[in-house]
């Protein structure tokens, strides 16, 4: 073990959570914090990440904010540097920025839509992966957990783009798992049923339109907390999970079970 790891190991592990401002990343970014690993909070909104970081360090945590659109690879890049820098590598990643789509069958998604929902639902996870990993290598550990859906386990209503995005995300994760497990490094993704934040009420408002999706619903269960997603992600980032990779595990109440 180097000398920089050993140093990260007493101080807390170097953490970057994507989609830290709100929802399932932030719940994640505290309970890290709260654990005493540092953050790298990186989200698009400069006010919800700079809250975060706040509030981190209201608590005697150690944060710090990167704000960006993460399908830029200069955003990319910014958040890798500023872990590496600030926190001497990456120990954990947590790929979990995302965002819906209109819930459009098939044949009615734009170029546009489409593009836009990959390149940040999927390529972004991808871009930072590919950064970080040199890191990972080098100290010859590491962790990345992905924020999939349950739409990545089946056809689903949530709209064409999101869902087939959500399916890249499995497999990412595990092209991931395959390629690097002889290197120390582990992925995992979890699969997220209908959570309570700001996305899951821009759904639930779109899905009361178009009747045809409503099925999709009808077994969803109880809606979970971001913090009962976030304790999935600690998990699978955490040393109690060193035989888990290439897992996507669904944290939905038994919504996918049915
Ligand atoms: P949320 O909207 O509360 O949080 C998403 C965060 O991602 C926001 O802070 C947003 O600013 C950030 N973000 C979006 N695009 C970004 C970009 N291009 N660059 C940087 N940051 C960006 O929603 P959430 O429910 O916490 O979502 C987190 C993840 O969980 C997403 O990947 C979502 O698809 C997944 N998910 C959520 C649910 C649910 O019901 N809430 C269900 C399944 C999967």
């Amino acid at each position: 073990m180097d000398g920089a790891l050993m140093t990260r190991d007493l101080d807390g592990r170097s953490v970057i959570v994507t989609g830290a401002g709100s929802g399932i990343g932030r719940a994640a970014a505290l309970a890290f914090a709260a654990q005493g690993d540092r953050v790298v909070v990186a989200d698009l909104d400069a006010e919800r990440a700079d809250a975060v970081v706040e509030l981190i360090g209201q608590a005697g945590g150690t944060a710090v904010a990167v704000t960006g659109d993460l399908s830029e690879q200069a955003v990319v890049d910014r958040v890798t540097a500023t872990a590496v820098e600030r926190f001497g590598g990456v120990d954990v990643l947590v790929n979990n920025a995302g965002i819906m789509d209109s819930m459009s069958a098939v044949g009615d998604v734009s170029d546009a839509e489409w593009e836009r929902v990959i390149r940040v639902n999927l390529t972004a996870p991808f871009l930072l992966t590919r950064a970080v990993l040199p890191h990972m290598l080098t100290a010859g550990s590491g962790a990345i957990v992905n924020t999939a859906s349950e739409a990545s386990l089946r056809g689903s209503a949530a709209g064409a783009a999101y869902t087939a995005s959500k399916h890249g995300v499995v497999g990412l994760t595990k092209s991931l798992a395959v390629m690097y497990r002889k290197n120390g490094i582990r992925a995992n993704a979890i699969c997220p049923g209908g959570t309570a934040t700001a996305i899951a009420v821009e759904a639930d408002r779109t899905a009361h339109g178009p009747a045809a999706i409503a099925p999709h619903f009808v077994n969803l269960g109880r809606l979970s907390q971001p913090e009962e997603q976030a304790a999935v992600i600690l998990f699978l980032a955490s040393e109690a999970a060193s035989n888990i990779n290439g897992a996507i595990l669904p944290v939905d109440d038994g919504w996918s079970a049915v």
